[in-house]
């Protein structure tokens, strides 16, 4: 089957939720589109002195609520639909969490691993220098994705200070912490997800001690999986690209000891399972196919789009998913999953400790005045654990799964915004 154009699949989700919460069709007009598509053509010199132009975009999808915001994707990949849809769930996700910022998303179509350091500056200069007049700290404010860096940010806050002739760190955010970076970011989207968690524990009766198998190991896996086992929950299976592990124990296993032997030796599979760490009689080398459809009360998709679809929704065992990657469920899936009463947390709640701890150094930047990692986290508990009960209160008083209770929270937001800006009647 044709995957679905991601754009139209987010369409699909805002007309479901729009229809459920009676939204005023003004409203729901003005989201069917961005507000702008920027697109340019950026030409940069290669190390060998050749020229080479790259296909890059900004969408500003809305900013009823605050500056447009989201992260610059560098991918082959990239289309104009897939930054399109980024974008719509950016605004989406501020909405749910409720930070006065609206959604946008960027891209570059490449494959960073083909260009040198030098190369990749040269191209993240040129890319503020296409799109410099639409940015700014109260206008724009895009940060990392895919295959962008603090460092890239780095390069970037300094390129817009070149060319504005001003200052402004509070244009970017996931920034180096020695250009105005904020402390706890690297561990925001993990942890955050982790509050989310400990909610849903709450509302399930799941008992410290419930078993949990994660998919992905980077970023935001690892400091997921990290905080589950420091709360008491059981991490039973863990994998990365190249495969994964099961504790056949199940007695949990310490995230930090997998990623002291995956540093060590390269990978999750085969090698966790050799010396002191672990041994093979308590653990299994599995696939990844294989750690969806284990018998765990919580699965947590943390790497890919599209992981569970309508292929593999039958074999899924597991009574709640927390979706730390964006998009790991199809919309077929998804649907299934509910008949079945198998409860999904959505990515934009789920995975929003990110864009939540951006509006912090953002709001950082233009205070001049820096947090330390407890008051970080402090208000990123407050903004997650409140944001979990609005989802689950509107879940509950229309009688919807938890994605469409979280775009109502985002949609009702945008509509009392462009309300009081006169923007809608
Ligand atoms: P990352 O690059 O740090 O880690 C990705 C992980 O996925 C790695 O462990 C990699 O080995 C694994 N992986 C890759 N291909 C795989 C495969 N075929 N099967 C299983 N695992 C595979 O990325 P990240 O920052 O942790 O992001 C993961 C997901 O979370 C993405 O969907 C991203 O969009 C989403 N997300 C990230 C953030 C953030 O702050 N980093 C915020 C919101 C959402």
């Amino acid at each position: 089957m044709t995957p679905l154009n991601p754009f139209t699949g987010a369409m699909l989700q805002l007309k479901k939720a729009a229809t459920v919460a009676q939204l005023n069709p003004q409203v729901l007009a003005a989201l069917q589109q961005p507000q702008r598509v920027l697109e340019a053509d950026l030409a940069i010199t290669l190390d060998n002195g050749s020229k080479k132009t790259f296909k890059a975009f900004r969408v500003q999808y809305n900013d009823s609520r605050g500056p447009f915001k989201g992260g610059i994707r560098y991918y082959p990949k990239v289309d104009l639909d897939e930054v399109k849809a980024l974008a719509f769930w950016m605004t989406m996700k501020t909405g749910v969490v409720g930070i006065p910022m609206g959604g946008g998303k960027g891209g570059i179509v490449v494959n960073v691993k083909e260009l040198t350091a030098a190369e990749i500056e040269r191209l993240s200069r040129a890319w503020v220098g296409a799109f410099a007049k639409h940015l700014g700290p109260q206008t724009d404010v895009p940060a990392p994705d895919v295959y962008t860096t603090p460092q890239i940010m780095g390069w970037m806050v300094d390129e817009y200070a070149r060319l504005t002739g001003s200052w402004q760190p509070a244009v970017f955010t996931g920034k180096p912490l020695a250009v105005g970076g904020s402390l706890g970011r690297t561990e925001a989207t993990g942890f955050g997800g982790a509050m989310i968690f400990e909610e849903l524990a709450k509302k399930m009766k799941l008992k410290k001690g419930a078993t949990v198998a994660v998919q992905g190991f980077g970023n935001v896996g690892y400091y997921f999986a990290e905080k589950l086992h420091d709360l008491g929950y059981k991490i039973i299976a863990v994998s990365d690209s190249k495969g994964g592990i099961l504790d056949i124990r199940g007695k949990g296993m310490d995230p930090r000891n997998i990623l002291k032997t995956k540093q060590a030796k390269g990978m999750i599979d085969g090698c966790y399972c050799i010396g002191t760490v672990c041994d093979c009689e308590n653990y299994k080398q599995i696939t990844n196919d294989e750690l969806l459809e284990l018998d765990v009360d919580v699965l947590v998709p943390a790497a890919l789009e599209n992981v569970i679809t309508e292929e593999n929704v039958g074999a899924i065992k597991a009574k709640a998913i927390v979706e730390m990657a964006n998009g790991p469920l199809t919309p077929e899936a998804d649907e299934k999953l509910w008949t079945r009463n198998v409860v999904v947390v959505p990515d934009i709640l789920a995975n929003a400790g990110g864009v939540t701890v951006s509006y912090f150094e953002w709001a950082q930047n233009l205070s001049g005045l820096y947090w330390t990692k407890e008051e970080v986290f402090k208000k990123l508990h407050e903004i997650m654990t409140r944001s979990f009960d609005d989802v689950w209160a509107a879940a509950k008083k229309h009688k919807v799964d938890l994605r469409t209770g979280a775009y109502i929270v985002a949609l009702q937001r945008i509509e009392e915004a462009m309300k009081a800006r006169g923007l809608v009647k």
